[in-house]
């Protein structure tokens, strides 16, 4: 029994999705299995070296051994702005419409103690990244889920939503490129999202974290681009998934001053922002990494979602060819439930893929699999599930 009782809030929160993998993972692993996970997306490749020798430089500064400015050092809110005009075409002022974040994880959090009352409807996509839905509960907010289908190209269907609920809506999540069905929004789509949020008075947050992930020569949009678009919302990007920094922390909220400075302000009581060398190294890898990296990076991924494409299609599971995200959304083959087929697949291939379930109901039928993993133990992922698939 424990001791203590928690919060109702924290009652509601479902367990931590990786934690249970985790949990599978490591019962495999006693058994002397050699797993290989394609569940969680981290980059497996170093964060490039211009990064950490900024980083040892100023680490070395003993100006930055003292506390932070919480809302970011104008240098690095100046760097965002230039890498937002330089990559986007979209204009901010440094002072009111750019804030760094400890990650954008955090974000969604913030966003939510901002805004959201007890008994306000947050628009949570479904399946959708799950601190949307997680921050959403802390802030003692109600979820209304939006399904992500197939057959509408995994967009939500704003028309479809209870007026009702609209009424009582704060805040509405979007994330294209999109983890984790890998889809990618329009122009057109973001149109009808400005009009249908300046209607309803509701928050847009377009979250961006994969922005600069992409194959084929596709660019992703920022949300901002779109005209009117910071009169109703604002976007959260992040140094983790181009420049292999998700160990760093940091990334930044962009866009509407208002519910920036709302942002700024649940900060600044809950952390005092993110250490300046870490900006420093932030500053550069926005401003001095050469395009080249980038696609580098992006030819690795790219060859290794053309091996699994192929690999997939060859065995009967029917999965998308992403334009962009370092993600993979696959169909259960054979009736399959998500989280049967991932046992499945465990057990016998000693392969961990995420069953689509983990991230909403509407991804039962699903799996992601990540491509953050080196060459040759896709490779090996792959062979393994070919044979499992063929007995
Ligand atoms: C990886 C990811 C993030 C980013 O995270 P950081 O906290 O900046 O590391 C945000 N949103 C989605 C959808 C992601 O997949």
């Amino acid at each position: 029994m424990a001791k203590y009782t928690r919060s109702g809030r924290l009652q509601q929160i479902p367990p931590y999705l990786f934690a249970e993998i985790s949990k599978k993972i490591e019962q495999a692993k006693n058994k002397g299995v050699d797993v290989i996970s394609l569940g969680i997306g981290d980059p497996d490749m170093p964060t490039p070296k211009h990064i950490i020798a900024e980083l040892e430089r100023a680490a070395n500064d003993p100006k930055n051994h003292q506390y932070p400015d919480y809302e970011g050092m104008l240098a690095f809110r100046e760097a965002v702005v230039a890498w937002y005009k330089k990559r986007h075409n979209v204009a901010l002022d440094p002072v009111s419409e750019v804030l760094a974040l400890i990650g954008s994880k955090e974000g969604s959090l913030h966003l939510s103690l901002a805004f959201v009352n007890p008994g306000d409807y947050v628009l949570v996509p479904n399946p959708c990244y799950t601190p949307y839905r997680t921050s959403t509960i802390l802030a003692n907010g109600m979820v209304c889920d939006l399904p992500l289908l197939e057959a509408n190209g995994f967009l939500p269907q704003l028309d479809r939503i209870n007026r009702d609920i609209c009424k009582r809506a704060k805040i509405l999540y979007l994330s294209y490129p999109n983890n984790p069905t890998t889809a990618v929004a329009n122009v057109e789509f973001y149109k009808e999202v400005v009009d249908f949020a300046k209607d309803k008075g509701i928050i847009v947050c377009s979250d961006n974290p994969y922005s600069e992930i992409a194959f084929d020569g596709y660019k992703p949009l920022s949300f901002l681009e779109v005209p009117g678009a910071k009169d109703v919302g604002v976007e959260f990007n992040s140094l983790s998934k181009p420049y292999n920094m998700t160990g760093w922390r940091i990334g930044m909220a962009v866009g509407n001053p208002e519910i920036i400075s709302a942002m700024a302000t649940v900060k600044n009581n809950v952390d005092s922002g993110v250490f300046n060398a870490v900006q420093y190294a932030a500053i550069t890898a926005l401003l001095k990494t050469p395009d080249s990296q980038i696609d580098h990076l992006n030819s690795i991924y790219q060859k290794r979602r053309d091996l699994v494409y192929d690999t997939f299609t060859s065995v009967g599971i029917r999965v998308r060819k992403p334009k962009a995200t370092f993600y993979m959304w696959c169909k259960t083959p054979n009736g399959h439930t998500c989280a049967g087929f991932a046992a499945h697949l465990l057990e016998k291939a000693g392969v961990v893929v995420t069953p689509g379930a983990a991230y909403g109901s509407y991804g039962e039928g699903y799996f992601r699999i990540s491509l953050t993993v080196p060459d040759a133990r896709l490779a090996e992922a792959m062979d393994r599930i070919k044979k499992a698939m063929s007995k």
